[in-house]
């Protein structure tokens, strides 16, 4: 078993070439798939982020929800915040870490003696 720090949170096992979290070991999903797709996701209205500006009303600096949310992707196994972003309401979560799992095993030679 070998696996690959990839941020602060997440790790890719070369053998079964799964995400994983680096805090519990929690198995997320493939490899080759986006690992916000093995989270728990909550799509968090900004509001609940920022603290009333005036008493007794809701003004803040909180955008508005009908634009964006923030949604957050926690860890299954453990409940860490493995990351957050903000996106418009419905919008799928980007796919932004992507890893050519052989030419990641080629560059450290994994596999072989
Ligand atoms: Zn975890």
């Amino acid at each position: 078993m070998k696996r690959i720090a990839v941020t602060e949170y997440l790790e890719i096992d070369l053998s079964t070439e799964m995400w994983h979290c680096r805090k519990c070991g929690h198995s997320l999903i493939s490899a080759g798939r986006n690992y916000k797709e093995g989270c728990l996701v909550y799509p968090r209205d900004p509001a609940t982020a920022y603290d009333p500006q005036i008493k007794g009303e809701r003004y803040s600096f909180a955008p508005d929800k009908s634009v964006c949310m923030f949604v957050e992707f926690y860890c299954p196994g453990c409940g860490t915040l493995i990351e957050t972003e903000v996106l418009p309401p419905g919008h799928p979560p980007s796919h932004d870490i992507e890893i050519d799992i052989d030419a990641l095993k080629k560059r450290i030679n994994y596999g072989q003696a």
